[in-house]
This record gives C-alpha cells, structure tokens and sequence, in this order.
C-alpha cells in the first residue's frame, strides 16, 4: 500500500515540475526585411525547434523575395522556372483574394510598386510612368502551365501583401507538428500562435503605443499600415499599399488587423482590407466571414500630412 502512495506521490511531483517548470523562450532573426520572434513554451531550451523554425522562414523568403535570384525574382526576369509548391500555394491565395476583392488585392501588382522606390529613395513617379505600368497589371493574366508559371511580357509578381502570412503559418506548422504546444511567431506584425496569448495592436502613429489588446487562441493575425514603409515629400505622406486602380496608395485608412484561422489569409485579407477602405472593406470582411477586425480611418489619426 504504501509503495503504491510513494509512486503515486512521486508521478504527482513529476506533473507538478511538469507545469511549473516550463519557461518562455525566445529567438528573433531579421528576414523578408522585418523582425522575426518566435517565443517557444517549453522544459528546456527548444534548438531544434528554433532552428526548424527559421529554416522554413528562411526557404519561404529566398522563394518570395524578388531580390536576388530566387524563385520568384527568375520569374520576375522572364525565366520559365518550376514553380515550388509553396509558391504555388501563396499565388493561390493571391488570386483567390484577387477575385473576392475586385481586384482591390494584385499579385501582380510588381511594374507599379518599382515605379515607386520604396527601398530606396523619395520618389513619386509620374503621372504616365504609373499609367505606363497599370498596363502590366492584372493578375488574371497568370497562366500555370504544367509545373511552370507563365505571365506575359513586362508583368512581374509582388507578394509581399501575403508571403509574410504564409511563412507564419508554415511556422506554426512546423511547431505543431513537433507537438510544441505555446508557441507565438511574429513576423513584423504578422502573427500565428499556439495556445492562448494576449496581442497588442499597434498605434497607426506612435510607435511604441498599444491602441488594443485581446486575446488570441490558436489562430492567426494580420495587421496593415500605411507605416510600414512610407516617406514624406512636400508635405504629402506616400505609402507602399497602392490601389491598383490607379497605382497611388490607397489613403483612406491607416490600418486593418484581421483575426483569421489560416495566417497567409489573414495577411492578403488585411491588405485587400486596407486598399478597399472602411465602407468597402467591412463588407469584404464579413462576406468572408471575418468576425474579429480593428479598421482605422485616416480622419481619426489626422496631422500626417505635415510631418518631414
Ligand atoms: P506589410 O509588409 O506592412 O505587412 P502588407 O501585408 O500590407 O504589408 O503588404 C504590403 C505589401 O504588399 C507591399 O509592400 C507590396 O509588396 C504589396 N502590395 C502593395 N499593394 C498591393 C495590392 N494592391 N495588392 C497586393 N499586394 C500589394
Ligand atoms: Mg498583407
């Protein structure tokens, strides 16, 4: 009897060291042009799954950048190329968003992104060179044929309205499937978690201020701002979310967070969101069923226009 209350009393301290022992981790790294942290709950320090982790994010930049010569950047430069599946899938999610946004969401928005030197200087293209590029824009153009991609002449592919999304979710994948149970991923505001977190949404204007706070339970959210990557020029505030309508950005909102159950939607969501602004925007949300958002209106954040 009593050897039975010893082995009971010591599976007990066992489970007690169990749960009072696990520890949050953390590793960050610098990848598609953002910050990366991943946070890992665990007994011992995760290595092999921080290592996983950033491999996978690593794969997914070198297949989306479109510097360089990966994937996508060979596409871009009129290379017939095998396309990987994860590129496949995120040009999937493009088109989709593409068609349920009317075209608000366009992967294939690239000829008109490089006529705005977003990476490197204060340029405001003009008036025709913008026209000049509409013209290569329209992602009902691209064709999969066989295992190759095909776009016409002059088109190229962005996806930085989702890739960040994508590789989030790959990340929260890999994780689960090493059975990790919380785990947060935050790419640059694009975020996927394992267990219950609490998140902070950022101010649109003021950089270490929380505008919100909620809960979030194995699910994924995308934030889009105009202050991601913008600069002032006489006086005027441009941005690098651009209404393919008309190839300027879009100015009616700062910011849309969406709370969605796959990150890469979430993430072309909340930028489609954004290029359609409040009105339209709402109602694109809840036709797709999106329950939890936050939308923010330039008129609520006003005096941007002024500051250098
Ligand atoms: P962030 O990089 O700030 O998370 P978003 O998810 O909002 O940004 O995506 C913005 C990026 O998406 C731009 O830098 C550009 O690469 C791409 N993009 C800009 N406008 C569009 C658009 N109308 N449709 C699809 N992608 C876009
Ligand atoms: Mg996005």
């Amino acid at each position: 009897m009593r050897r039975y209350i010893y082995s009971g009393l010591f599976v007990a301290i066992l489970i007690l060291l169990y749960f009072v022992k696990a520890k949050e981790f953390e590793r960050s790294a610098f990848y598609m042009d953002t910050l990366w942290e991943v946070k890992i709950v665990s007994h011992v320090y995760p290595k092999r799954a921080f290592n996983r982790v950033f491999a996978v994010i690593a794969h997914i930049d070198s297949i989306a950048n479109v510097f360089g010569n990966g994937e996508l950047a060979k596409i871009n430069s009129g290379h017939r190329v095998q396309v990987s599946r994860e590129l496949k899938e995120m040009l999937e999610v493009g088109i989709k968003i593409g068609n349920l946004s009317g075209g608000a969401f366009d992967v294939t928005i690239y000829p008109v992104m490089k006529c705005w030197h977003f990476f490197h200087d204060r340029y405001v293209p003009t008036e025709s060179e913008i026209l000049a590029a509409l013209q290569k824009v329209d992602y009902r153009k691209i064709e999969f044929r066989h295992d190759t991609l095909v776009i016409p002449e002059g088109y190229g592919i962005d996806l930085g309205g989702l890739a960040k999304g994508y590789a989030v979710e790959s990340a929260i994948k890999v994780l689960k499937d090493m059975g990790v149970r919380k785990a947060l991923v935050n790419g640059g505001g694009e975020i996927g978690v394992i267990g219950s977190w609490k998140i902070g949404i950022r101010h649109p204007r003021e950089q270490d201020e929380i505008i919100d706070t909620f809960t979030l339970v194995d699910a994924y959210v995308a934030t889009s701002g105009d202050y991601e990557r913008y600069f002032v020029k006489d006086g005027k505030y441009y941005h690098h979310i651009l209404d393919p309508r008309t190839g300027w950005p879009a100015m009616e909102l700062v910011s849309v967070t969406v709370v969605d159950t796959s990150g890469v939607w979430a993430d072309a969501i909340a930028t489609a969101a954004f290029v359609l602004g409040r009105e339209k925007g709402k109602k694109f949300l809840e036709q797709l069923g999106i329950t939890r958002y936050w939308i923010y209106t330039r008129e609520e954040f006003q005096n941007l226009e002024t500051t250098e």
